[in-house]
């Protein structure tokens, strides 16, 4: 029998405090008042990241959890859900101290997605599986790993049995059990799949688990899944499903109004989010629908499916236009300074100026209007960018978005690259700016060219077309277009 590692972060629940007894848990301290008010601030800390970078989702799920409550009561963190309505965060401070401030998030992050996470999968029989407990822990964990940016679970001390201690990870580590997942499928003549196609979505890692002749048998789970790991809260942790479905409904029909609003972090979240959960049958497609998915992806529901080019684009261009801190030289009081006899400071500033993106269209070939339509909205709700719109075929010709654009003869993206560069004057003018990123958009048939910037290009190649920036030298981003539902 394997056992996954890590184990002590799923601590059982110690039984002698009712866990929806909020009275009792907070009689419940841990002894040093100036850990309960530093855990105390490390919670607040994390929950603030949430909101402004890490995670909308755990941000307004959290913020509907009216009680948190700081306890020696639970061993680390938990979510519960009492029949009132009501959800608490239990965690105790001693653990979030030992976890440090990046650790706190992970395991926040981590509580959160499975209240989620439960809510999407509701199946009698994925509940009664304890390979679903731990494909859930898996799923979990692969996402706050990337979510959070970090390569590492998060660790902490404990003892090494020599009178020293040693940090021992916090948490079931998805790379592992990938590990495990490989090693068992190859003994049986069968052939695993790459850790990322393994994590695709949530059910791929419990599909692909199953296949083991031998799953890993979980730790002993989160404590709000109970010390038996049941789930139903029989152990001591109240999980009223109708208060997870309640709290989890409102926190992503918040994240959609953000979402559609134009709120980029809320939008991408929420469609990693859905994308995750797309194999997850007919109920969850028409939960995702009903909520206005649809209309989020700008796509119909008939032709809904994962369009990996519009998200693709979508990171290519965000990595191309990200706010960067840039060191300044404060004029004034650098020369203030200088009088003084110091050396001028340099300090941070966080906007940079409007960004300036051109989208080039190729008239020459067929130009799929949904992809057309998509940049301009995409472009469009991007803050801070200056678009500039660009037809060409053997010329090149700006354009307002709206305007119709008509083709003529011959292909040269030279043309482009010379325009965009300031060489080349259209109509007596030339461009005067200097584009952060230029999104052409081709079947890629014209010779090959290299922009003075090839970092700052982005190519979509059209159906059937020619995707060599991606082989050229240096090579640019690419990606293909597949569009609609051919
Ligand atoms: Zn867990």
């Amino acid at each position: 029998m394997t056992q996954v590692a890590g184990r002590s972060r799923h601590a059982p629940v110690r039984p002698v405090v009712d866990l929806a007894d909020r009275r009792a848990l907070l009689a419940c301290q841990v002894d040093d008042p100036e850990v309960a008010e530093e855990g105390r601030r490390l919670k607040e800390a994390a929950l603030l990241d949430f909101g402004v970078k890490d995670s909308v989702v755990s941000s307004w799920l959290f913020a509907k959890c009216h009680y948190q409550i700081p306890t020696a009561a639970v061993d680390t963190a938990a979510v519960v859900a009492t029949g009132d309505g009501s959800c608490l965060l239990l965690y105790n401070p001693e653990f979030f101290v030992a976890i440090g401030a990046s650790g706190v998030r992970f395991v926040l992050f981590h509580e959160a997605r499975h209240l989620i996470h439960r809510h999407l999968y509701v199946e009698e029989e994925l509940r009664a599986d304890p390979v679903f407990d731990l494909a859930a822990e898996v799923a979990i964990n692969h996402v706050a790993l990337i979510r959070l940016g970090r390569t590492e679970l998060p660790t902490r001390a404990v003892p090494d049995g020599e009178g020293g201690t040693r940090r021992e990870p916090v948490g079931v580590d998805p790379r592992e059990v990938h590990r495990m997942y490989q090693t068992d499928l190859r003994e049986q003549n069968l052939q695993p799949l790459s850790y990322e196609d393994f994590t695709v979505t949530d059910l791929t890692i419990y599909g692909e688990l199953k296949r083991m002749r031998n799953p890993p048998v979980p730790p002993v789970l989160c404590v709000h899944m109970g010390a038996g790991g049941d789930g139903d809260g029989q152990n001591g942790v109240p999980m009223d499903p109708e208060t997870v479905s309640s709290v989890v409904d409102r926190t992503l029909a918040e994240l959609m109004r953000r979402a559609l609003r134009g709120e980029e972090l809320a939008r991408e979240e929420l469609l990693t989010l859905a994308d995750r959960s797309a194999d997850g049958g007919k109920r969850l497609e028409r939960m995702w629908g009903r909520m206005g998915l649809g209309a989020l992806r700008g796509e119909t529901q008939r032709t809904r499916r994962v369009e990996w080019w519009r998200r693709w684009l979508h990171d290519v261009l965000a990595s191309k236009l990200r706010e960067g801190e840039r060191l300044i030289y404060p004029k004034k009081q650098g020369a203030v300074l200088l009088a003084l006899g110091h050396d001028p400071m340099l300090s941070r500033r966080g906007a940079e100026r409007t960004k300036v993106v051109v989208v080039a269209l190729d008239t020459s070939g067929s130009m799929p209007q949904e992809v057309v339509d998509w940049i301009t909205s995409l472009v469009g709700r991007t803050e801070g960018v200056e678009s500039h719109w660009l037809s060409f075929d053997g010329t090149v010709m700006p354009f307002a978005p709206g305007e119709r654009v008509h083709g003529g003869g011959g292909t040269s993206f030279q043309a482009v690259v010379d325009y965009v560069e300031g060489r080349l004057a259209v109509n007596g003018r030339r461009f005067e700016e200097s584009a952060d990123a230029v999104i052409m958009v081709t079947d890629g048939y014209a010779p090959a060219v290299t922009p003075e910037r090839p970092d700052r290009w982005i190519w979509l190649i059209t159906d059937g077309g020619d995707d060599w920036p991606e082989r050229h030298d240096p090579p640019m981003a690419c990606h293909r277009v597949v569009t609609g539902d051919s």
